[in-house]
């Protein structure tokens, strides 16, 4: 398995970009570890197939370079950059047996009869099929042959990385699960570089111990599903990550304090930003809390989910939505206080933290 270092890389479909807009990929400088689990997330059209697919080689990038390893990969196809992909529909053969589409791979490699062997029975039981090993590819469900699909990318040891693109599209919820958790665990028994594509948060933060997020062509912020949930580097993450997302309200900074349309409240520490800065106080709903004390809100409507409530309503003019225990009381003269530890300041979108 190898370190993926992408250099300064770029991607633009068209000739002659000149605009940052022009980019289907703007610009990525990062280095993944070896053996990492990386989910690529974000909303359709942000860039996740792009830069996988400049990962694989199926994409040469407009600019910057690609390193496994340290080695420079870029002008490689994808056959000698030696990596395994499973894409969102399953690619196998139906006239073969469950235990031929995995040998497949790797005799195409002209590896020993007796250490296919091996091998091959070795993912069937991490993957629990040994008992479909005779069976004809032809006739399975659409999760069964995903399952296999799975198997041939986990069949070969010698690749750089395994590389997903939305592989449980086509899978129902419940298997869904099951096949995320199994991938997870070979991921922690194996150390496989995994690199996998997907637009549902859930996927992303159950599989990956790193999750990229993506937003117009740009890499946002590469964190755990702590940091993206407390820490989000981008409004957009904010929003993105949580249901329902970060509250987003505009706000004028003057020193310590945070007017927010009539209420001021205490962000804890000075910033430096520049005064033609857009600046916004980040709230997770879950960090508000509502009482008789505090800043007045509007309440607008409340929706019990089971465990939590969601109020949503209005507060010093703007939207807000807050999210209270199940059996949390809601006066009907509320009010609302921001617990301090859950405030993040941004400017033009971007976190500014008490570092800067
Ligand atoms: P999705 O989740 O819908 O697959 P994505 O995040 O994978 O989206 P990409 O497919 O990488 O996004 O697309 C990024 C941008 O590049 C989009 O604006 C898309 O329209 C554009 N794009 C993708 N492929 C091509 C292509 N072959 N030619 C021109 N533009 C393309």
């Amino acid at each position: 398995m190898s370190r993926i270092t992408l250099d300064h890389i770029r991607h633009a479909y068209g000739a002659n970009p000149t605009s940052p807009k022009d980019y289907a990929l703007r610009e990525v400088n990062h280095e993944w570890t070896d053996g990492g689990a990386y989910a690529l997330l974000g909303p359709s059209g942000c860039g996740k197939t792009t830069l996988l697919n400049i990962i694989s080689g199926l994409l040469h990038p407009s600019h910057g370079r690609l390193l496994f390893d340290g080695r420079d990969v870029t002008d490689l196809s994808t056959q000698d950059r030696n990596i395994a992909q499973v894409f969102q529909f399953p690619v196998i053969y139906d006239t073969m047996t469950v235990y031929d589409n995995l040998a497949f791979p790797l005799r195409n490699r002209g590896v020993k009869e007796a250490e296919i062997d091996r091998r091959v029975r070795e993912t069937l039981e991490m993957l629990d099929l040994s008992s479909w090993a005779k069976r004809k590819a032809r006739g399975l469900t659409a999760d069964q042959k995903q399952k296999i699909s799975l198997g041939r990318g986990l069949v070969r040891n010698d690749v750089s990385a395994i590389l997903f693109d939305e592989p449980l599209t086509v899978i129902d919820p419940h298997m869904k699960w099951v096949l995320r958790s199994q991938l997870k665990r070979l991921h922690q028994q194996f150390g496989f570089t995994m690199v996998y594509v997907t637009h549902d948060q859930t996927e992303a933060l159950t599989f990956a111990d790193k999750v990229v997020v993506m937003y117009e062509g740009q890499i946002v912020q590469i964190g755990t599903p702590d940091e993206l949930f407390d820490r989000p580097s981008h409004t957009f993450v904010g929003y993105f990550i949580g249901s329902p997302g970060m509250n987003v309200l505009s706000a004028d900074i003057d020193g310590s304090k945070a007017r927010i349309g009539a209420e001021i409240i205490d962000i804890g520490f000075a910033p430096k930003v520049a005064p033609s800065a857009k600046t916004e106080i980040g709230i997770r709903p879950e960090f508000i809390r509502i009482g008789r004390e505090g800043m007045p809100l509007q309440v607008a409507k409340v929706e019990d989910i089971g465990r939590r409530k969601i109020v949503r309503g209005q507060f010093s003019g703007k939207p807000i939505t807050i999210v209270v225990p199940e059996d949390g009381d809601i006066p009907a003269d509320a009010r609302i206080s921001f617990d301090p530890t859950g405030i993040n300041l941004y400017a033009d979108s971007w976190r500014v933290g008490r570092e800067v």
